[in-house]
């Protein structure tokens, strides 16, 4: 905890931002003067029929949670021939780059062990392409068809029968309606589980529509409570859910929230929608994608003439690998984000004048 920070251990059961309080489950009520919600999302485990039950079953695993994410590998050592199943959900997910590594890193692993042979690989995914962004697409696309996974899009998990190993797949067409089912047998099911915003944030006055705080994409700043503020997967930026994200949105919300505490309307701080998604896709490579609204590519390092972001790269193996848990426990967790600051200062370094930093920061 930072000096001067006082931890409340509590769950926030209930916002009222008319009373600029919040309750917690334990009944108490704290009140402030300006919030910051960073509540994260939830996920949706039980929107696929028998999946909790067959969690941990020794063949059924999930990384989309801390109890969970251990059993990956151990169900993978068990594994010694069949079919490995990853599945992907529709909607919005946190890392939308999570349910693909973990395919190529199993599938990397079971090459390296000598049993790739003996077991095949199917990536079935609700979504209609490979990814988002048609740059990064592309090095997908080929990295599947040279590995031989077996891609099925277009194809939503919905129920798992533990007991038959059997999962079943809603077929989904263009427009995302149902147009039919299917079943797969499988000898180790990864399940990135469907997932939304939480429930205690959905049914407050702070939520949009959808249920996500109803932060301005830009300034952070709640759109009807101005001393309200969205971080992080809670907020309703249209960009890709991730930590990364998180930090870069940080230093725009540090000075937004410094302006309006200092009396100022609002800092000129604005938030590009920038995100970052290591791919690691084998032991030693990784294609690093970073990209903000709309899709705009925003890559460190290839500007440098370093590395081609559009590839798997060993630097950028360990970048993700040592680089960034070393940033996040030193830097990020004590509030500092090197790399968004780096990577501002290497833009204007190279002069890259033709778009906006990704954040502009007051100190
Ligand atoms: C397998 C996996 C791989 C990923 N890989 C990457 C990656 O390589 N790079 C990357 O940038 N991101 C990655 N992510 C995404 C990243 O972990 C999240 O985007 C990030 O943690 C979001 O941070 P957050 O603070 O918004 O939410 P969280 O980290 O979920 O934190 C939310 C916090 O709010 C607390 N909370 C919840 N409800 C309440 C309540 N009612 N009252 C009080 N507190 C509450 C929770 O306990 C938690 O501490 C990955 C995620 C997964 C699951």
């Amino acid at each position: 905890m930072p000096r001067g920070a006082d931890w409340i251990q509590g769950h926030v059961a209930e916002f009222d931002p008319h009373d600029n309080s919040v309750t917690l489950t334990d009944s108490r009520k704290l009140e402030y003067e300006y919030l910051v919600v960073a509540t994260g999302l939830q996920i949706k485990w039980d929107n696929v029929k028998g999946l909790s039950a067959a969690l941990g079953d020794g063949r059924v695993v999930s990384n989309m949670s801390y109890a969970t994410a251990p059993l990956t590998f151990q169900a993978l050592q068990e594994l010694r021939s069949g079919h490995a199943l990853f599945t992907m959900p529709k909607g919005v997910v946190k890392c939308p780059g999570a349910g693909h590594k973990v395919c190529y890193i199993a599938e990397d692993y079971l090459r390296r062990e000598g049993r790739r042979g003996h077991v095949s690989v199917t990536l079935a995914m609700a979504a209609d392409r490979m990814f988002g962004i048609p740059r990064y697409s592309q090095t997908i696309e080929g990295l599947v068809k040279e590995r031989d996974i077996n891609v099925k899009l277009t194809t939503n998990l919905v129920e798992i029968r533990g007991d038959k190993q059997e999962a079943v797949f809603e077929q989904l067409d263009q427009s995302g309606q149902v147009v039919g089912h299917q079943a797969m047998q499988y000898d180790f099911l990864h399940v990135t589980p469907p997932q939304g915003p939480l429930d205690v944030v959905a049914h407050s006055p702070i939520a949009n529509k959808e249920g996500w705080v109803e932060t301005d994409p830009e300034t952070l700043q709640h759109t009807r409570y101005a001393n309200v503020f969205g971080i992080g997967d809670c907020a309703a930026v249209p960009t890709s859910k991730t930590a990364a994200a998180a930090g870069a949105q940080f230093l725009v919300l540090r000075d937004n929230l410094d302006a309006l505490m200092a009396g100022r309307a609002s800092d000129d701080a604005r938030y590009d929608g920038y995100s970052s998604c290591p791919l690691v896709t084998k032991k030693g490579a990784c294609m690093m994608m970073e990209f903000g609204y709309d899709g705009k590519i925003m890559e460190t390092f290839t500007p440098l003439g370093i590395v081609d972001q559009q590839k798997e790269e060993p630097l950028m193996w360990f970048v993700k690998k040592d680089v960034l848990p070393w940033a996040y426990w030193n830097f990020m967790s004590k509030g500092y984000v090197p790399w968004s600051e780096c990577k501002n200062i290497i833009k204007r370094m190279t002069a890259v004048t033709d778009a906006p930093a990704a954040v502009k920061s007051t100190r």
